[in-house]
């Protein structure tokens, strides 16, 4: 969690952490305690009374509103009760909590020229008549392909550098298609105070487009292989035209819950309330569908063992083995599983 964000991310009771070297320390205009602060602080916090106050970063913020934790919670219990697993259990789930963050993006809008030379492998079967009997060939070439084109889009760029929450790769898919015009100006915000955390920027505007450039490059690269269907790319160039960004905030949600003496936690869009990511039990099925993956993956891997002739070859398929069941058997008794 970042340090810098001016208040506490835990629900738990206020414990002040050592301040960040950089910190400051302001006096609450409401009930006059201390307030730390650091540089990249969009919004701070009284610990004792609640006082919230945004702190202009010298650039236009805008903010994403959050739906409340009423609503968050509904969603969740839908969510419980309709889950054919989790539905029958719904009494023995309980919410542990329930944090409201606010995660920085810049959403930019670019245009990008690029051009490559690449290789696609393409496979041709044909009949071909031998002396007289029919027999079927294989042919495996290698096509070289080369173009060049023009794409624009939009995409979300992290604020920070570093954010390892719950659902922040998701969070970021889905604030690359949010409707710009309904974000409201962060000094115009209604801020609450059930809000847990609202993380700073620690990337300023002025990086921004270098920042951009380099990640959208390298993305539409994969886009590009994916789209000509090239197994190699010789050469690739790409120049990304950064148009205009916006700084934004968008809110999530984790909840996590109590479930057999174990805590899992889900990521909500705190935008429309879809989940973004669950961190599940493992529940019995789930473990018999994985050990049963494993017997299979085993199984179907001692066929082939007759085909591998050289010890080579048979000390490779026996260290895969055991490590492909040691990763299932492990996930399984692991006692989560993802669930997008
Ligand atoms: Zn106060």
């Amino acid at each position: 969690m970042s340090q810098g964000s001016g208040i506490p991310y835990s629900t738990e009771p206020p414990l002040p952490p050592p301040p960040p070297e950089e910190a400051e320390v302001f006096k609450c205009p409401n009930c006059g305690a201390p307030i730390e602060v650091t540089p990249d602080s969009l919004v701070v916090k009284c610990r004792y009374c609640g006082y919230i106050e945004y702190r202009n970063p010298g650039y236009d913020v805008f903010v994403f509103p959050s739906l409340s934790r009423e609503e968050i919670t509904r969603r969740f219990w839908d969510r419980m009760r309709t889950d054919s697993d989790m539905g029958k259990y719904i009494n023995k789930i309980s919410i542990d909590s329930i944090t409201n963050i606010f995660v920085p993006f810049y959403i930019v809008n670019y245009d990008a020229q690029y051009f490559f030379v690449g290789e696609r492998k393409e496979t041709r079967t044909r009949t071909v008549n031998v002396g007289g009997r029919v027999v079927t060939q294989t042919e495996v070439r290698v096509v070289k392909v080369r173009d060049s084109g023009s794409v624009s889009g939009v995409d979300a760029i992290l604020g920070r550098r570093h954010i390892e929450e719950l659902g922040i790769k998701e969070l970021s898919t889905q604030a690359r298609q949010l409707d710009i015009s309904v974000a409201v100006h962060a000094s115009e915000y209604k801020w609450k105070k059930e809000v847990n955390a609202v993380m700073g920027f620690d990337i300023e505007p002025k990086e921004v487009d270098a920042i951009a450039r380099d990640l959208i490059a390298e993305k539409l690269k994969i886009w590009v292989k994916h789209k000509y269907r090239l197994d190699r790319l010789n050469v690739y160039l790409c120049r990304v035209n950064v148009k205009d960004f916006k700084a934004v905030l968008v809110p999530m949600y984790i909840i996590t819950y109590k479930f057999r003496n174990a805590i899992y936690s889900i990521a909500f869009s705190g935008v429309d309330g879809r989940q973004l990511v669950a961190i599940e039990p493992v529940l019995t099925k789930h473990l018999a569908m994985y050990l049963g993956g494993a017997a299979t993956a085993t199984f179907v891997a001692s066929l082939a063992l007759p085909f591998a002739f050289r010890w080579g070859h048979l000390i490779f398929l026996s260290v895969a083995l055991m490590i492909g069941a040691g990763y299932l058997v492990g996930r399984a008794l692991g006692g989560v599983r993802f669930e997008r």
